[in-house]
């Protein structure tokens, strides 16, 4: 195999452009890119950036060594068993970023013998500060696992699980973990407003600050739980919103609503 390996994305909607976009930015060559969706004319910004494109999923992936999965978890059997010839001979990677989909029935619309990884990808990847956690089936050799972590690394951060059903907590973390953060920004922003800041105002301070606490616990080797205590002076304006986060039992919240996540994706497996 070339240095780069030839990909194919099967569906090209916004998952496969984020890591599409990740790819190339990176300096993946666009011509070991292909790239399959029913409707080819929609795949023309693809074409002019120098990718191969088709609406034949079996023309896309043949000589492919890397097969990303990226259609809608309700299409995937009808997508994935008229593949099972082209997958037989030639034995290419396969990664599936769907959710709930099973590396069993991956594996069985495939015809048997495949090597899989799953990725559980979250939005944020759309800017390259995603967070996916990923598991491998036993036919994936250990080259394989790097050149999947390769191509994923292209929209952020990539963590192996061992268990597949560990997916479902990072669904429950990662995949789902976004909208928290944007729940908690619309009840941070409506509080402001209320104290009397503009909406503008309220927003930007919001969104800022978030990003500083991220970067800040990131870029630090000092736990969360840490970092708040020294944010937190005795007696001070933070220990009191702290006391009250804690009168009102956030980390209960916190854990039935990831509970109640996880529950979901084990239901919808
Ligand atoms: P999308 O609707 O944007 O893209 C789906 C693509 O599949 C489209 O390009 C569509 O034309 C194509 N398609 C439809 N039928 C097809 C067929 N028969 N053959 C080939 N292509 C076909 O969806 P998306 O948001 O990119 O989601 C793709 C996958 O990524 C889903 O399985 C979803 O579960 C996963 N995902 C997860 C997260 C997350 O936050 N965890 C986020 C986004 C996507």
């Amino acid at each position: 195999m070339s240095q780069h390996p030839t990909l194919a994305f099967i569906g090209a909607g916004n998952m496969a452009r984020a890591i599409i976009g990740g790819l190339i930015s990176n300096g993946f060559p666009a011509d070991k890119i292909r790239a399959s969706s029913p409707t080819v004319s929609k795949l023309a910004d693809l074409a002019s950036q120098g990718l191969f494109v088709s609406a034949n999923n079996n023309e896309a992936m043949l000589s492919a060594d890397i097969v990303v999965l990226a259609v809608k978890p309700q299409m995937f059997k009808a997508v994935l068993q008229p593949l099972a010839i082209t997958a037989a001979k030639n034995k290419p990677l396969f990664i599936s970023v769907a959710a709930g989909i099973t590396s069993d029935s991956i594996n069985q619309w495939l015809g048997g013998n495949q090597a899989i990884v799953r990725c559980m990808p979250n939005t944020p990847a759309l800017v390259k500060m995603g967070a996916n956690g990923l598991y491998a089936n036993s036919h994936v050799s250990q080259a394989q696992r790097d050149q999947a972590e390769r191509v994923l690394s292209a929209t952020g951060l990539t963590l192996w699980v061992e268990q597949e059903e560990q997916l479902h907590a990072v669904t429950a973390v990662s995949g789902s973990g976004p909208a928290y953060y944007f729940l908690f920004m619309e009840a941070m922003i409506t509080a402001a407003q209320k104290q009397g800041l503009t909406k503008e105002v309220a927003t930007q301070l919001t969104l800022q600050t978030a990003r500083g606490a991220a970067e800040m616990a990131l870029l630090s080797d000092i736990d969360p739980a840490e970092l708040r205590r020294r944010v937190c002076s005795p007696n001070g304006t933070t220990e009191q919103a702290v006391f009250s986060f804690q009168a009102n039992h956030l980390d209960t919240l916190v854990d039935n609503a990831m509970q109640a996540c996880a529950s979901r994706s084990i239901e919808m497996a």
